[in-house]
C-alpha cells in the first residue's frame, strides 16, 4: 500500500521543548503540509531511567500552544499506534531476535566490570574506548551455558569491521563513514527495554515514515541504522539531518547561555507567529530574501532543497525585533487577548474593555515583547508620580493657564472628537499666547507623566474626558 509521504517527529520528553526540537518538528509539518502527506508525533520514551513526571503532556501542551497539529499520535486516532514507544516493547524484541538469526547481533554477557577492565586497557594504550565485540566469538554451547545460568546480557548490533559504507542524505548529499568507526550498538539492554537505535529503525518502518527530518546530531548513527534496515530486508526512508543551531559566538546553542525552551519564550513575551517563523528561518531560508512568514505561508514556501549545511546562528535580537513587527501587525483582539494575563499579574483594572484596546493600540507600538506592554500602560492605569522638574514645570504660571482654560473648555461640551480636540489647542494656543513646547509639554506632563509622548488627542482618547478633567483638576 502506497501511503504518500509520511514524516515524524519523534522526541524523548526531557521536560521542556527545546527550540532546537521545535525546529525539526516544524520543518517535519511544513514538508507534510506542503506535500499533503502525514505528520506524526511519536514518543520516543523507552529509557525508563530518563523518565520525568508530565514530561510528555508539557510536550504536547507547547506543540497546541505554537499551533503545531499533528495527523497522527498521542490523543489521535491513527492506525500505526500506540505511539508511545513505551507502550511497543514487545515488538522490538521481536526484530532483536529476527538480526540474532540473521547473524546481524548477538548476545553480550560482558559485566560492568568486563567492561571497565576493557576501558581502562584501551586508554592504557591509547585506542578508541568501545567495545571490542569480544561476545561475538562466543560459541553456541558457551551461549547457551550463560542462558541457562540466567546470567544477564544486553543485544548488540554486529556491524561490518571493514570497508565504509557510503549514503545520500537530502541535506549533507553523499556521505562516506569507515565501518571502523561504527560500534556494536546495543539494540536490547539488559531490563529487556531496547535502545533509540532498534526501536526508531523499527517504528519508522512500521509507521511507514518516507523522510526522516532531524537534527545533526543524528547522523553519526546512520551507519547502524542503515545496516538494521538492510539486515532487516526493509527500505530505508530518506533522510534530511539538519545543520546545528549556534550561538552568535558559533558555539552550540546551549541552556547555559540562556533560554532554549520554547515554553520560557512565550512566557516571556514571544509570540507563537514569531516563533515558527524565527525558526522556520534557522537553517532554511526562502526565494529571495523575504523573511516574515506566517505559518500558511510557510506551508506553501518550504522546501527540503533549501535547507543548508552550515550552522544557523540563533540572533536574540532578530527574534525580538520579529516579535516587535507581530505585535505591531497581529489582529488587535489578539494581542489585547494575550496582554491580558501581563495586565491582571500587574494589577491594572481593565475592566473598561474600550480603553483596554486603545492602550493595547498605543502600546504595541512601543515593545517587542508581550510582557513590556503593561510598562508602556502605566500611565493610562496608575496615578501619576511627578519627579522635580516635571513639579516645577506644572506650577509654572502659563502651565496653570493651560490646565484652567481646559478645564473650562472641556467642561463645556460632553465628548470631544480629534478634530474638536486639536481645534482646542489652536484655540489655547491663540487665546493664551503660548505655542510649542511651551503648550505641549505641560499638557504631557499632566496627562502622561513625560513632555515626550503620543498626541494629546491619543492620550484625550484613551483616558476619556472624565479623567482628563480628573487629572487636571489635581494639579490647578
Ligand atoms: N528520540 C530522538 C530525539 O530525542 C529522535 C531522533 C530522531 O528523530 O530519530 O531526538
Amino acid at each position: 500500500m502506497e501511503n504518500g509521504i509520511r514524516v515524524r517527529f519523534a522526541p524523548s520528553p526531557t521536560g521542556y521543548l527545546h527550540v532546537g526540537s521545535l525546529r525539526t518538528a516544524l520543518y517535519n509539518y511544513l514538508y507534510a503540509r506542503k506535500t499533503g502527506g502525514k505528520f506524526i508525533l511519536r514518543i520516543e520514551d523507552t529509557d525508563q531511567s530518563r523518565y520525568i513526571e508530565g514530561a510528555v503532556d508539557n510536550l504536547i501542551r507547547t506543540l497546541k500552544r505554537v499551533d503545531l497539529d499533528y495527523d497522527e499520535g498521542p490523543e489521535k486516532a491513527g492506525e500505526f499506534g500506540p505511539y508511545y514507544q513505551s507502550q511497543r516493547t514487545a515488538i522490538y524484541s521481536r526484530y532483536a531476535d529476527e538480526l540474532i538469526e540473521k547473524g546481524a547481533a548477538y548476545r553480550c554477557f560482558c559485566t560492568a566490570g568486563d567492561l571497565q577492565k576493557m576501558r581502562e586497557r584501551q586508554l592504557a594504550e591509547n585506542k578508541d574506548t568501545r567495545y571490542d565485540g569480544r561476545c561475538r566469538n562466543l560459541t553456541e554451547e558457551e551461549i547457551n551455558k550463560k542462558l541457562a545460568n540466567g546470567d544477564p546480557y544486553v543485544i548488540r548490533l554486529q556491524v561490518p569491521t571493514a570497508g565504509e559504507i557510503i549514503f545520500y542524505d537530502l541535506v549533507r548529499d553523499k556521505v562516506t563513514f569507515p565501518w571502523e568507526m561504527v560500534d556494536d550498538q546495543i539494540l536490547i539492554k539488559s531490563d529487556g527495554f531496547p535502545t533509540y537505535h532498534l526501536a526508531n529503525v523499527v517504528d519508522d518502518h512500521l509507521m511507514q515514515i518516507t523522510h526522516v527530518i532531524r537534527g545533526e546530531e543524528w547522523l553519526s548513527s546512520i551507519p547502524k541504522h542503515l545496516f538494521m534496515y538492510e539486515m532487516l530486508g526493509w527500505k530505508p526512508p530518506k533522510m534530511a539531518h539538519l545543520p546545528l543551531i549556534l550561538n552568535p559566538d558559533k558555539s552550540k546553542l546551549s541552556k547555559r547561555q540562556g533560554d532554549v525552551a520554547v515554553e520560557d519564550f512565550l512566557n516571556k513575551g514571544f509570540m507563537p507567529e514569531t516563533l515558527l517563523n524565527f525558526i522556520a528561518l534557522l537553517g532554511w531560508h526562502a526565494k529571495g530574501d523575504r523573511e516574515l512568514f506566517s505559518l500558511k505561508e510557510l506551508e506553501t514556501e518550504f522546501s527540503l532543497k533549501r535547507i543548508s549545511k552550515s550552522g544557523a546562528v540563533f540572533d536574540q535580537e532578530k527574534l525580538k525585533w520579529m516579535n516587535g513587527h507581530y505585535l505591531k501587525h497581529l489582529a488587535l483582539e489578539k494581542i489585547a487577548d494575550r496582554a491580558r494575563k501581563y495586565f491582571l499579574e500587574a494589577e491594572y483594572d481593565i475592566s473598561d474593555t474600550e480603553k483596554y484596546e486603545k492602550v493595547i493600540s498605543f502600546a504595541r507600538e512601543r515593545v517587542s515583547l508581550l510582557s513590556e506592554i503593561p510598562e508602556q500602560a502605566e500611565m493610562f492605569y496608575r496615578e501619576i508620580s511627578f519627579n522635580a522638574e516635571d513639579l516645577d514645570m506644572i506650577g509654572q504660571e502659563n502651565s496653570q493657564k493651560i490646565f484652567r482654560f481646559w478645564i473650562m473648555e472641556l467642561e463645556n461640551k460632553d465628548s470631544w472628537n480629534e478634530q474638536e480636540i486639536n481645534d482646542l489647542i489652536k484655540k489655547t494656543s491663540a487665546e493664551l499666547e503660548i505655542k510649542g513646547k511651551a503648550l505641549y509639554f505641560p499638557l504631557r506632563i499632566a496627562l502622561f507623566g513625560s513632555g515626550h509622548g503620543p498626541e494629546i488627542w491619543t492620550l484625550y482618547d484613551i483616558l476619556g474626558k472624565e479623567e482628563v478633567l480628573k487629572r487636571l483638576k489635581k494639579l490647578v
